[in-house]
């Protein structure tokens, strides 16, 4: 599933965006560690604790800095001043020219359901990654049809349980 201006581009499976990211999580831990971020690929969290043996973690706050995705560390605006959780997820919940930008991030129901992984759905409502990573918020909204909440498709994960 394609997001954003990747909409003529053919999109890879799962399963391989899963062998792409075990292939970036190897090469960031060989020295010299070259500094890599993925865009809307917030499983590369998952894979990386994974490998350093960490676990993913229950609560929302021990995590809340490796959680950054659209809609939470994430703002964004466009050039008409509608305010949007990011540039990817481009549904307006305001507007700069009527409502106060840090009032909307902080209080729009949509930005708080996007900050509360626990009402993520699908396999990212039941990994147990999911406060630090909890997918593409974008790309899910796009392959549900318009449920920004919907799990990732990019990811096959789903939870040990
Ligand atoms: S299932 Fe969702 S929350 Fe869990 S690792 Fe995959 S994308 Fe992240």
């Amino acid at each position: 599933m394609t997001v954003g201006r990747g909409q003529l581009l053919q999109p890879i499976s799962a399963e391989r965006a899963e062998q792409v990211l075990e292939w970036v999580a190897g090469i960031s831990r060989r020295p010299p560690a070259p500094i890599i971020t993925t865009t809307e690929a917030p499983q590369l969290r998952r894979i990386a604790m994974r490998r350093s043996g960490r676990d993913g973690g229950g609560g929302g706050g021990a995590h809340h800095a490796a959680g950054v995705r659209d809609g939470n560390g994430i703002i964004f605006i466009s050039h008409t001043g509608d305010i949007c959780p990011s540039g990817f997820l481009v549904v307006p919940v305001g507007n700069v020219r009527t409502a106060n930008v840090v009032d909307v991030y902080r209080e729009a129901p949509l930005f708080l359901q996007l900050r509360d992984a626990d009402s993520f759905h699908g396999r990212c409502g039941r990994c147990e990654y999911r406060w630090m990573c909890g997918g593409s918020r974008a790309r899910a909204c796009c392959a549900s049809g318009g449920d920004p909440l919907a799990e990732d498709p990019l990811c096959q994960y789903g939870g040990s349980a």
